[in-house]
């Protein structure tokens, strides 16, 4: 069995992580846009490492829940089995997907990930430190004023699309979680996988594009996630 979970800012938030749409889209009275954005960054970097900055450091307040766990189980009972296949693509920058119990490379950052950096002149991806500034020597180099957060910023294109799309085209069973409100990509990723597809939708609320859905799991991921895991296993071995 092939097996797509997409995960997003739902799942995150039930550790804790505010997300900046429960603020009216607003950091410390700056627009997302301008900290979150190429042209924001040209206009003032300082301002925007000092966002990712802070973003960074609440990534030490917070920890992950069963919901993370319930999938890292899932992924890598799935990677010791011949027969079937799972892969997870989150919408999330933090790491509690890794903390949950994943390696670096089992998960696809579609937006990138608030703890790694990136050269601007050769494009490589390093380990961020917690301070990241314009005074951060970039370690191939060795300059400084280089580097920036390694996040898709608006307007700029989503990691990992193409490898989505293959494995969408020959998806089984598609996992959406916590990916509520926001019809990109989760309503992409659905059109695209196979009508023999089974599609579950766990989320807190019914969303705009529900009804493509097969099943609908309302409530915190962190409370389904669990038992549906187990049940699904059980199903798989
Ligand atoms: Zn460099």
């Amino acid at each position: 069995m092939n097996i797509v979970i997409l995960t997003g800012a739902g799942i995150s938030a039930e550790s804790g992580i505010k997300t900046f749409r429960d603020a009216n889209g607003l950091w410390e009275n700056h627009a997302v846009e301008d900290v979150a954005s190429p042209e924001g960054f040209s206009r003032d970097p300082q301002l925007v490492y000092r966002f990712y900055n802070a973003r960074r450091a609440q990534l030490q307040e917070v920890a992950d829940n069963p919901a993370h766990r319930s999938i890292a189980k899932l992924i890598n009972y799935c990677k010791n089995s011949t027969k079937h296949h799972a892969q997870l693509i989150t919408q999330n920058v933090d790491d509690l997907h890794e903390r949950g119990g994943l390696k670096d490379q089992d998960v696809w950052h579609m937006h990138g990930e608030l703890k790694k950096m990136r050269c601007q002149k050769s494009a490589q991806v390093f380990t961020s430190p917690l301070h990241l500034d314009e005074k951060t020597l970039c370690p191939c180099c060795h300059q400084a004023g280089n580097l920036r957060p390694h996040i898709v910023w608006f307007g700029e294109i989503p990691f990992y699309l193409e490898e989505a799309f293959s494995l969408l085209n020959k998806c089984d069973l598609f996992l959406s979680v916590g990916t509520s409100g926001f019809v990109y990509p989760a309503a992409q990723f659905v059109s695209m996988t196979p009508e023999t597809c089974r599609r579950v939708e766990i989320n807190l609320n019914d969303t705009q594009i529900s009804p493509v859905f097969d099943q609908h799991l309302t409530g915190k991921a962190g409370d389904i996630l669990p038992d549906y895991v187990d049940e699904l296993m059980e199903g798989l071995s």
